[in-house]
């Protein structure tokens, strides 16, 4: 071949400018890796949706006509690292051109810019999948400064012309948030659909990790639940837009332990298929857009605005953060945390209920949602000082559709503030009054959600007191946060002094929560 075009495990878009045409001397390299399989402790179901998938596309491709190359772990074990592989390849091929997609990921960036084979020529091409170009990352971000998403959104929406009647948002509001955030009732959790599965049979890629040793999280099951294909993933695109979409919005930060079998409740769990590109952000757009605009009325406009909030506000700026402060942002921890994350995080063994749901939930099924991660698991690592690297590297592993640039500006930034406010305008930081507000976890908790003090008291209530006091300096200075300061010192001392006490004591007994 003449050219050799690499295809990395989250850039399979069938619909990239590359495959419009066949060409006997292009040749596409499809890899599994152990550099991508151990870069983090991964959940063995983000390891197996991206094989499967990578698999599947390379299928496609070759149905379609194209001559493509498919390392499994067993072919690709022979080569140290992916310029390993890249560089034989050339040679083997005596190719002139390599070219590759430019990788949404600082590390994989880094390492495909360096490339320099010996007399073939490397060009890198985009990769056709977000609706901010990237060249324009530098005018829309600028490192080290905070951005407001309401204001990138704003301007994504009249770009796109989304959601707009002439210049001004539909329904004359461009943010429906304040209707967003309802609590499900009995009625509604029986009420609430199962989520669409499958059950791609991924036996032989469970054989290979164990056969090479690959080290991984969570529940291995030789039926893979998540869409692997265009098809299935348009399936579920479908699914979502019929019988998930009409309550999204409503109930997007609602969280329930009752009925498991719907753990995802109306979130789409589209986030994989989006982000191994085998569905558009455009395309999942104006679907929704569609069905919206056919119920006649019935969907309302608080659900679709929450949702295309989420993927053209939201995924598209936390990206643009990423690259505006990589690769510094990696190494920022405002507060200066630094304890180690407790163990019931690998396992969901411990007696808050809260925790132990999102994470079990996570170990089964490598998904949780937008509130689970934020509110739950994140907020405790939060109010607990946990080190930020340990946070990322957990979020980054135990979730399908974590890849570290929209990872990392999540956690670190909005649940962790470790960017000292790149991503949000405040630390998200609660006690347990809002789980219970917003789930029925508290109810057969071991601990008491009403009470900061004793030994039964819900450890969140009294570490969040703790946590707010020890960054009171600057805190305070926020006028989002100031507030919450005469509350606390309106107090009696007594309460106080036990409440800070309590929070000791969950820190330094922290394993045993
Ligand atoms: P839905 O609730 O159905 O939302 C629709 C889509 O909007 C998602 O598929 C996703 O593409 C997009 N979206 C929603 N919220 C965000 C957001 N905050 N940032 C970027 N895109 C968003 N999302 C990831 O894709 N990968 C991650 O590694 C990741 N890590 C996170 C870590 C933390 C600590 C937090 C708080 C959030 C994280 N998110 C991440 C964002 C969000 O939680 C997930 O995108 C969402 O839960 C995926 O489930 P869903 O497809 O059912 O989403």
């Amino acid at each position: 071949a003449n050219t050799v075009r690499l295809i990395l495990g989250d850039q399979l878009n069938a619909s990239h400018s590359w495959f419009k045409q066949v060409d006997d001397e292009v040749l596409y390299v499809i890899a599994e890796l152990r550099q991508e399989t151990d870069y983090c402790l991964h959940h063995v179901q983000k390891i197996c949706a991206f094989f499967a998938s990578m698999a599947a596309f390379a299928e496609a491709l070759q149905s379609a006509g194209h001559r493509v190359h498919y390392l499994t772990l067993d072919d690709s074990a022979a080569y140290r690292d992916l310029p390993a592989l890249i560089e034989s390849t050339l040679q083997d091929c005596k190719a002139k051109v390599f070219q590759y997609q430019r990788a949404d990921e600082y590390r994989l960036l880094m390492q495909l810019q360096a490339l320099a084979p010996k007399n073939v020529t490397v060009e890198e091409w985009d990769s056709e999948h977000f609706l901010l170009a990237f060249d324009e990352i530098p005018r829309q971000f600028t490192a080290g400064k905070h951005r407001r998403l309401e204001n990138f959104y704003r301007l994504m929406r009249q770009r796109h012309h989304i959601l707009m009647d002439g210049d001004e948002p539909c329904g004359g509001r461009w943010n429906f948030d304040s209707e967003n955030r309802k609590r499900l009732t009995p009625s509604d959790i029986a009420e609430l659909p199962e989520p669409l599965v499958f059950a791609n049979d991924v036996t032989e890629i469970l054989q290979r990790l164990d056969r090479h040793g690959v080290r991984y999280i969570g529940r291995a099951d030789a039926q893979l639940l998540w869409p692997v294909s265009r098809r299935q993933a348009l399936q579920m695109l479908d699914y979502f837009c019929g019988y998930l979409l009409p309550r999204f919005g409503r109930f997007q930060d609602a969280m329930t332990a009752e009925g498991s079998q719907r753990w995802s409740l109306y979130h789409s769990r589209l986030s994989f298929a989006i982000n191994a590109k085998i569905l558009h952000p455009r395309q999942v757009i104006d679907a929704a857009l569609q069905a919206f605009e056919a119920s006649e009325g019935a969907i309302d406009l608080a659900q679709i605005e929450g949702f295309i909030r989420q993927i053209l506000g939201w995924r598209e700026f936390v990206r643009g953060v990423y690259w505006a402060n990589m690769p510094s942002y990696a190494e920022l921890n405002s507060l200066g945390a630094e304890r180690p994350l407790p163990d019931y995080f690998w396992t969901g063994e411990t007696k808050m209920r809260c925790l132990s749901q999102a994470i079990s939930q996570s170990l089964d099924y490598a998904y949780a949602h937008h509130i689970q991660r934020l509110m739950v698991t994140g907020n405790f690592c939060l109010l607990t000082g946990i080190d930020p690297k340990e946070v990322d590297g957990w979020y980054l592993g135990i979730y399908v559709d974590a890849l570290e640039w929209v990872e990392m500006p999540n956690t670190r930034g909005m649940s962790q503030y470790a960017d000292g406010g790149l991503v949000g305008t405040k630390a998200y930081a609660a006690g347990g009054n809002y789980i219970r507000k917003m789930s029925d976890y508290c109810g057969d908790c071991h601990y008491r959600v009403q009470d900061k003090i004793g030994d039964t008291a819900c450890p969140l209530n009294s570490l969040y007191w703790h946590f707010m006091l020890a960054h009171r300096q600057s805190f305070s200075k926020n006028p989002r946060q100031s507030m919450i300061y005469k509350t606390w010192d309106k107090m009696p001392e007594e309460t106080r002094q036990a409440t800070l006490e309590r929070a000791q004591w969950c820190l330094d007994n922290i394993e045993e929560l």
